[in-house]
């Protein structure tokens, strides 16, 4: 689930290794790991903490001479976060690194114990390593190829074998590419971990096995030989770098503008390229997180502008509950990385249903791009920090054009020429918005020592607080909670005491009285009110910013960004690591 690095060449590996480390340290992770060798020798040093841990281990050992080697950032699935469980882990003749979960080790390990195999960590990967190790006749692929059948999960595998001087990896449903170099070759969980050094790879299929040395990457698939496409990555070193900013998350956030108008510019001009889904009776949207949350805004505008009945899910329910649907249904999944696992899972239920699925994604080479019936791409570019910002902001604006697309098909939107022309100035006055950071950047020090939050709004609003509540809590770690506006009443308002910050969001006409009701209620309670809305006419409280007034099909695009921006700064002024906030990880790429 987090970082793999591989290299073997004529340099020695280490700083190749360290510098895809860092370069993958968004993604989060708990422990780190290198293995590196020379003829039959192996040398590993593993560390809990940060990689300027693992490398300051590094400077204090004297290594030894190589030029191959693996590198890994842990997110523990079994076993705590330890030196013992960080990878890489060594049985006998093979060595790895891991990415992923594999869902049948107890039973396999099992079975290894009572063939004398003794354990040395609780994961899952020194199963597998064990398993291929017990599978090793000398003949690295045909090893593998075997080795893999026994194993039920989800994998990334970089793999060395003691009596071999090339490198081998492997992947099944968590992410791989090959790095082509001059006289080296790579193997990277992420593009992000080598851009330094090629631009040009392979991206591995389920269950291919790939064999590197200096000079030559070989691909097979059962054991054949297999031809595969390198391709050119258009990732920046930039891209993968902080530039100015602070943290990739205010980086991100900033790009936003940006990206918009590079997303939005494909359709505006031509909205056949749209696509249109005003045939479907009824919509599943599926997703994790806050791609979720990017999909009620979706559901909202599907119901309210194209009439179709939309329901949305999370991924990891959707995946193992009964489906009720009849043929005109479509599922709509979302997910940044394109590689979330629950995401998928839905996706080929969804198949196996026969469904027809559409999918928003930003990663153009992931598992999800490839396996949907159709894809629309968001043009985000790479997003590091771990909570997401530019990336959602782009699949809600997906969702204005489909919804406005479905809209104008069905004959229920006749001012589709305003609604484009509006667009066009999205991103300047987004740019408005966050030129104001400053009144955001007072938000976030004014309540970063509050232990909680809550978020209150209705209809597509309440869709909106669902996500600021989630922003500020994962990078704050206060606890916030997201209500529609007129369930406050029916037992949460216990909660509400002297000074609780409560942000409301007013953004619909229809019901921005009742909203401004709930409003007065909490605040007759004593709750501190913070109001972000498009409707300058909305009473004072404590706090009030005015975006805006845009169609509705837009209006989200303005709000959410000062949501994202006081979660930031909130977690500013606690000193808090932004980009890589506890327990999580960038693409969750397991159960
Ligand atoms: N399941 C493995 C472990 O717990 C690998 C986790 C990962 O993807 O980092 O060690």
């Amino acid at each position: 689930m987090c970082g793999i690095v591989g290299y073997v060449g004529e340099q020695h590996p280490k700083e190749c290794l360290i510098d895809g480390l860092k370069k993958l340290e968004y993604r989060g992770y708990d422990s780190s790991g290198i293995a590196i060798k020379n003829k039959d020798t192996i040398q590993i040093i593993k560390s809990t903490g940060k990689i300027s841990d693992l490398e300051e281990k590094i400077a204090n050992e004297k290594l030894i001479k190589s030029n191959l080697g693996i590198a890994h950032t842990r997110w523990a699935t079994h076993g705590e976060a330890n030196e013992t469980n960080a990878h890489p882990h060594k049985v006998n003749r093979v060595t790895i690194v891991h990415n992923g979960i594999i869902e049948n080790a107890t039973e396999l390990k099992n079975k290894l114990v009572n063939e004398g195999i003794v354990f040395r960590s609780e994961t899952d990967t020194e199963v597998a390593c064990a398993v291929i190790d017990n599978y090793y006749n000398g003949n690295p692929i045909e090893t593998i190829t075997k080795a893999i059948k026994e194993l039920k999960g989800s994998y990334a595998f970089g793999i060395l074998f003691e009596d071999q001087d090339k490198l081998y990896a492997v992947r099944k449903d968590s992410p791989l590419i090959i790095g082509i170099g001059e006289k080296e070759n790579y193997i990277a969980s992420d593009i992000a971990a080598i851009i330094k050094y090629t631009d040009k790879y392979i991206l591995l299929e389920d269950d291919e096995v790939v064999e590197l040395s200096k000079d030559e990457v070989k691909v097979f698939k059962d054991g054949q030989p297999i031809e595969k496409e390198v391709k050119t990555s258009t990732m920046t070193i930039e891209d993968a770098n902080k530039g100015n900013y602070k943290h990739f998350m205010l980086k991100e956030i900033m790009e936003e503008p940006i990206v918009l108008q590079r997303t939005l510019n494909k359709y505006i001009h031509d909205m056949d390229q749209m696509a249109d889904i005003s045939d479907y009776e009824e919509i599943h949207i599926v997703a994790c997180g806050s791609a979720l949350y990017a999909g009620m805004i979706g559901k909202c505008l599907l119901e309210d502008k194209a009439n179709i009945k939309c329901m949305t899910e999370c991924a990891s329910e959707y995946r193992y509950k009964k489906i009720i649907y009849d043929r005109k249904t479509l599922v709509i999944l979302i997910s940044q990385s394109g590689e979330t696992a629950d995401t998928i899972a839905a996706m080929r239920k969804a198949h196996e249903e026969g469904m027809d699925t559409l999918a928003i994604v930003n990663v153009k080479t992931s598992t999800i791009a490839r396996e949907a019936k159709k894809t629309l791409f968001i043009e985000a570019g790479p997003e590091i920090a771990v909570a997401t910002t530019k990336a959602y902001l782009l699949q809600v604006a997906m969702f204005s054009l489909i919804a406005l697309k479905a809209a104008v098909s069905k004959g229920l939107e006749k001012n589709e020429k305003e609604i484009l022309e509006e667009a066009k100035h999205l991103p300047e006055y987004l740019r408005k918005v966050l030129n104001d950071k400053e009144i955001f950047e007072n938000v976030g020090k004014e309540i970063h020592e509050e232990h909680s939050a809550f978020f209150i709004g209705r209809g597509i609003d309440y869709a909106m607080c669902e996500e600021g509540s989630l922003k500020l809590k994962e990078v704050s770690y206060i606890h916030c909670d997201a209500y529609q506006a007129g369930e406050l009443k029916h037992g949460t308002i216990s909660l509400i005491e002297d000074g609780v910050p409560v942000f409301a969001i007013i953004t619909d006409d229809r019901i921005k009285d009742k909203t401004e009701s709930n409003v007065i209620e909490v605040e007759s309670r004593q709750a501190r009110i913070f109001i972000i809305t498009n409707d300058p006419s909305i009473m004072n409280h404590h706090f009030k910013y005015v975006v805006e007034k845009l169609s509705d099909y837009f209006q989200p695009i303005l709000i959410v960004p000062p949501l994202q921006l006081i979660g930031y700064y909130t977690a500013l002024t606690r000193g808090l690591d932004i980009d890589k906030p506890r327990n999580l990880a960038k693409s969750v790429t397991v159960e």
